[in-house]
C-alpha cells in the first residue's frame, strides 16, 4: 500500500498488507465435486428410468404379440374345425373323411392290412321330414349321429357324408367284422325310443359294407359300399348288407 494526494506523486514508504478473499460456495472444489456427482447420479437415474421404461414397453409388446398369436391360433383352429366338421352334428364331414381315406388307403393296401368302409343311410327320411317337419328331421340326424358315436369303436372313424348319410371307416376289420359292428349300431338305433323328439317317430337305418380285398383304389371301395347299401334298401331296409357277401342282418 502507498499513499498519495490527488494530483501529486505517490509517497515512497510502502506497506505490505496480507489478506485472503474467501471463494463463493460455487467456486469451491467440494461444491464442484458435488455438482459433478449430482450430474452423474441424475444421468444414471435417467438412464435407469429409460431402461425400465423400454423394458416395460418390451414386456407390453411381447404380451400383445403373444395374445394376438393366441387369438390367431384360436381362429385358425376354429376355421380348421369348421372346414372339417359338419355344423349340424359336429361329426367330421365328407372332406375330412375323404382326406383320411386318401391318406391311409394306400398304406393299408401296401401293408396288406384289412380296412372296411360302411355307408349308413336313414330309412325313409324324406317321409320323416314330410310327416313331422324339417326341424324334427334335423333333430333325428343329430340323435342318429349321437347314437352312432356312442356305439362306434374307438379305433374307427365316422363322418356325416351329407344329407341323411354317414360314412364309417373300420381300420383292421374285414367286411364281416365291420358288418357285425354295424349290426350292433343298427340294433341300437332300431330299439331307440325317439319319443323325446316326436311321438310316434320310428327311425331305422340301412348299411352297405365293403372291404379293401380285391380293390385297387378307394373310389372303388366307396362304390362297392354304395352298391351294398342299394341292396340293403332294395331288400327291405333296416339291415346291414355286405358287398358280394349278402346280408348280415338275420331275417
Ligand atoms: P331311403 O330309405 O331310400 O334312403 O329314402 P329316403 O327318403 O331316406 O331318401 P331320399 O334320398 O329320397 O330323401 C332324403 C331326404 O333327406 C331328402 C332331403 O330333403 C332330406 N335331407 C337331406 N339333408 C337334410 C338335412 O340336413 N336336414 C333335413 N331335415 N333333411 C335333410
Ligand atoms: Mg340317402
Ligand atoms: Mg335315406
Amino acid at each position: 500500500m502507498r499513499a498519495g494526494y490527488p494530483n501529486s506523486d505517490w509517497q515512497n514508504n510502502e506497506q505490505v498488507l496480507h489478506f485472503k478473499i474467501a471463494p463463493y460456495f460455487w467456486q469451491k472444489t467440494s461444491f464442484k465435486l458435488f455438482i459433478l456427482i449430482a450430474v452423474l447420479f441424475t444421468a444414471y437415474i435417467i438412464y435407469k428410468y429409460r431402461l425400465y421404461h423400454y423394458k416395460r414397453i418390451e414386456i407390453e409388446l411381447t404380451e400383445k404379440v403373444e395374445q394376438q398369436m393366441h387369438e390367431l391360433k384360436t381362429q385358425a383352429d376354429a376355421f380348421a374345425h369348421l372346414a372339417n366338421h359338419d355344423q349340424l352334428t359336429q361329426l367330421p364331414n365328407r372332406r375330412a373323411f375323404d382326406s383320411w381315406l386318401a391318406n391311409n388307403f394306400n398304406q393299408f393296401q401296401d401293408e396288406d392290412k384289412a380296412l372296411s368302409i360302411a355307408i349308413m343311410d336313414i330309412d325313409h327320411f324324406k317321409q320323416i321330414n314330410d310327416d313331422f317337419s324339417h326341424l324334427i328331421g334335423d333333430k333325428v340326424i343329430c340323435e342318429i349321429a349321437r347314437l352312432l358315436q356312442m356305439n362306434f369303436p374307438d379305433e374307427g372313424y365316422a363322418a356325416r357324408w351329407g344329407g341323411e348319410e354317414f360314412t364309417l371307416l373300420f381300420p383292421h376289420k374285414n367286411a364281416e367284422q365291420a358288418a357285425l359292428l354295424c349290426e350292433n349300431i343298427r340294433l341300437q338305433i332300431a330299439d331307440y325310443d325317439f319319443a323325446d323328439i316326436a311321438t310316434g317317430l320310428c327311425v331305422t337305418v340301412s348299411f352297405g359294407v365293403a372291404d379293401n380285398s380285391k380293390v385297387t383304389d378307394y373310389d372303388r371301395l366307396l362304390s362297392n359300399a354304395d352298391n351294398a347299401l342299394y341292396s340293403a334298401k332294395n331288400s327291405g331296409r333296416n339291415r346291414v348288407f355286405m358287398h358280394n357277401k349278402g346280408c348280415m342282418t338275420p331275417s
